[in-house]
This record gives structure tokens, sequence and C-alpha cells, in this order.
């Protein structure tokens, strides 16, 4: 490698080299001003590496780039940018090590979950390389026969591409494997928390044999300065956000003065119901797969435990068992299952909606109490909550489980829906009729019956409500990345 990789050895053993820079134009680079970022481990807070803090001029290089390159991306063969999908999708499992240990070490989810996280990121590529030959279009008559209507698909154009730091891999694959699929070009601004990930995958898009200029990379501290320019130069065609609500909405609004496409996946608030003649075997190992996937940091954590008055207490019983079982640590140590949350601010947030439930008459089963260092919470199960407190209406994003306890299906229905988000739904019950009935009436852009996981590269991932605009992955993933065009010709 060349020395814009840096050379680090970790907490743990491994030593590998990982980039460090911007990555403009095929090339790795410094921030114009020269400015630089630390990024940090949030198992122990050292510093794991100082990285390049691109602003505004360095937005409009990239941007500028991923302008001029769009059409030869554009006119690329099919076949071709398919293998160079399915060449980077070999090269992240040949490099899963490396990207493993840097999810961990960013982001703090263990290694396992890093592991499946890669797999799971890398589908992306795998699942576009197969779509990006399949982009057909259509062609049909007028009512009255004399027009003949061909409809062709293109690219949409030059992509900003902005990602959250809980899935530092998959979120980036999840965008720029359908983008590239399509012939679009992208300018991507990963989260400050986690940019070495995105960086890796820049290296490894670059391995593969992806064109300069078709991806291009903007690390920063600064995200307003570089994404702003983005959506305010009229250049950029389309936004692809993954974040909270919050900041999806202020990209909304700017996205809106060129009237640019827009996929957002935005916050979650998932209800994850179990009826009365659910397995129970069944609904707490999805409650720990639905809860505890990412530490809770996740947009399809569940939220809000339902649990009919029936089967509440042995549920929570065995649930409480399951989760004040799971082992703490930092992420890269063997046999650890629950890593720190990523900061600071997420701690003291998890610790106040906890506080706010046992005030109201919570019980803690299991948990409640964070160590008195660093930035780990035991996985936490709280009893009897209050349908009135904070976590109730909340994305908690963090190892904690409010159950509350329901009688009908109604009242469940009702009370899942009593949200302003809508992204993912579970339910438990051994009765199929039910479980269709229920699923038919939940607001929501996705639901799991009988599994605590809807995340998959073949299924169209995505919210109604606040929670989000548009699809990612499977068939539909690619649609965001393209645009109709209608040929009118005389029929004659
Ligand atoms: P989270 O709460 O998961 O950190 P955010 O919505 O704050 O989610 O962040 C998601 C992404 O949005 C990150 O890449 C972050 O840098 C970026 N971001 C945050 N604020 C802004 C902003 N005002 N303009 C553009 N991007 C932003």
């Amino acid at each position: 490698m060349t020395d814009t990789m840096a050379r680090v050895a970790s907490e743990t053993d491994m030593t590998f080299e990982f980039p460090q820079q911007l990555f403009i134009d095929g090339a790795w680079t410094d921030a114009a001003a020269g400015d630089r970022f630390d990024v940090t481990n949030p198992a122990t807070g050292a510093v794991l590496a100082q990285i390049a803090d691109g602003r505004r001029d360095d937005a409009r290089r990239a941007l500028d780039v991923a302008v001029a390159t769009q059409q030869a991306w554009a006119d690329t063969p099919p076949r071709e940018r398919s293998e160079i999908l399915r060449r980077a999708y070999e090269l992240i499992l040949e490099h899963a090590d490396e990207l493993a240990m840097l999810i961990t070490l960013e982001m703090g989810k263990p290694l396992a979950d890093a592991r499946g996280e890669v797999s799971y990121g890398a589908e992306f590529f795998r699942w576009f390389a197969e779509e990006a030959v399949r982009v057909g279009g259509d062609h049909t008559l007028s009512g009255d026969g004399k027009t003949r209507i061909i409809v062709t698909r293109e690219p949409v154009g030059p992509c900003v591409v902005v990602t959250p730091w809980n899935f530092p891999l998959a979120m980036g694959t999840r965008k720029i494997g359908p983008a590239l699929a399509a012939g679009c070009t992208v300018v991507f601004k990963p989260a400050e928390q986690t940019p070495l990930t995105a960086l890796y995958l820049a290296h490894i898009l670059s391995l593969a044999g992806l064109p300069d200029g078709v991806v291009n990379v903007v690390t920063t501290t600064t995200p307003a300065e570089v994404v702003g320019y983005w959506l305010d130069s009229g250049q950029a065609r389309k936004l692809s956000f993954t974040g909270s609500t919050e900041v999806g909405r202020i990209l909304l609004a700017q996205a809106s003065k060129h009237v640019m496409r827009t996929s957002m996946e935005l916050g979650g608030n998932a209800p994850f119901i179990v009826c009365s003649d659910a397995d129970i075997d069944t609904a707490v190992e999805g409650a720990i797969t639905a809860k505890m996937r990412n530490m809770g940091e996740a947009c399809t954590a569940a939220n809000r435990l339902y649990v009919h008055a029936d089967v509440v207490e042995e549920f929570t019983r065995r649930f409480a068992e399951r989760m004040a079982a799971l082992r703490l640590g930092p992420g890269w140590e063997d046999g650890v299952q629950v890593g720190p949350l990523i900061d600071a601010d997420a701690l003291r947030k998890v610790e106040s909606l906890v506080r706010d439930a046992v005030e109201r008459g919570a019980r803690v089963a299991t948990g409640g109490e964070s160590p008195s260092e660093g930035l780990l919470y035991p996985p936490t199960v709280l009893a009897d909550v209050s349908p009135d407190c904070e976590l109730a209406s909340t994305e908690i994003f963090g190892p904690v489980a409010p159950v509350f306890t329901f009688t009908d299906d109604d009242e469940a229905v009702r009370r899942a829906n009593d949200t302003e988000w809508g992204l993912v739904a579970y339910i438990f019950t051994r009765d199929i009729d039910r479980a269709f009935r229920l699923a038919g009436r939940l607001e929501v852009g996705m639901v799991g019956i009988n599994t605590g996981l809807v995340s998959n590269p073949a299924g169209p991932f995505g919210g109604v409500k606040s929670s989000g605009i548009g699809r990612e992955g499977g068939r539909w993933g690619i649609d965001e990345y393209l645009e109709y065009k209608y040929l009118a010709i005389p029929r004659r």
C-alpha cells in the first residue's frame, strides 16, 4: 500500500493499513485547508487515527469530479459496471477481517456483529451487480394506436450519499451498490464517528477497478457545510440519506431547492407485539435479535414491546434472563456480545430514559444501572411501563427494552400506530390469519412475523410516515437511482 495508508497497531493483535485521506478522482488527498480530526474508539476513548477534515472547497472538488464523470459512467456497458461491483463484493469478503475490525474499533459493536455487517454489506454489491444488467424499459401503443410509447430508464445523475455511524459499511454499500449499478456517480459523506470503514470501502472499490471519479468520499466534522454545498449546487440530482428524522427534515428542505430526487431512511419506534398464542421461545429469541442487534443502536430496534397480559409474566421473566446473560466488554474480546454505546450523549440519553420510566412506576427486571466507567450500558428490561413515559415516544438507540401490556389485538394495533414513525413492526403469533390481519393494519414499511430481523439485501427496506421515503434493497432498490424517459413516436 502507499504512504497514504497509515499502519496502525490497535488495541488488538491485528496490524493493518487503512486510508486516512479524502478520496477524490481516484486519488487519496489531504483536505485543501490541511485540517484533520480524531477518530476515537468508543470502548477505550483512545484516538484511532487522525483523518482529513474536508470543507467546502473539498466538497466542490469532489462534486465537480462526480459531475464530470457522470456521462462516461452512464455510458459504461452494464456488464462492466456489474463486474466491478462483483469484484468489489469479493474483495470485501477477502478483506472481511480488516473491515470487521475497523467497524468494531470505530463503532463499538462486537466483532461477531461486525462480521455479520460485512457479509450483509457485501451482499448489496453482489445483489446490484446482478441488477445492473437487468435494467429494462418498455414499449407500448397509445390507446388510439397512433403513437409508439417507448420508455427508457436512465441514471438519475450524480448522487449525494450521506450515512450514519451505526452500520458504517452496510449503509454505504446499500446506497452505492444501486447507484453504481444504475450508472450514477457518487459523492459520499460518511458519519464523522465512523469514517475509517467508509474510506476502506473506497479503497476496495478502487482495487476492484472502479474508474477514477465515480465514487468520491469527503470525510468531515462540518457535515452541514459539505452536504449543504452539494444540495445547494444544483449539480447533484439525487440525495440518499440514512440518519435521524431531525437531520432528514433539514436535508429534505435543502433538497427542495433544486427539487432533487430523495431516498430517506430516518428514525423508527418499532412496536414488537407478542400475542397470547405466541410461541414464547421464538418471541424471546426474536426480542433478543430485534433489541440487541447493534446494542439497540439501529432504527429497526424493538423500541416498544407490547405483550399480551396472558403471557407477559412468562415472556418478561425469560427475556430478562436471556438479556442478563449477555456479556459486556470491548467488541474485539472473545465472547463479548454487547459493546459500548457510541458516545457519552448516547449513554446519558439512555440513562435519562430509564430514570424517567422508573420514576413513573416501571420495574427493573434486569439491568438499569450503568457501570461507573466507559460507555457500556447493561441490557435492560423494564416491566409494567407506563404508556406516558418518554421511552414510548423516543427512539431509545440503546439496549433498553420497555415491556407494555395489552389485552386485545385492536388495542395493540392502536398503540403500535400511535407514533409519528412507521419503519418496522414485529408480530409474534402462531395464527397466520391473525398475523396477516395485524400486519395489514400496522402503519409501517416492514413487518417481521415470528422473527426479530427484517434487514435483508433481497427485500425492500424502508418506512412510512416520518420514517422516510423510498426503499433500499431487492429489485426495488435500483429504482431510486433511475428516471423514466418516455419517447413518443408517431406510428406510420
Ligand atoms: P445520528 O443521530 O444517527 O448520528 P444524524 O442524523 O445526526 O444521525 O447523522 C447522520 C448523518 O447525517 C451523518 O453522516 C451526519 O454527519 C450527517 N449530518 C448531521 N447533521 C447534518 C447536517 N446539518 N447537514 C448534513 N448532514 C448532516
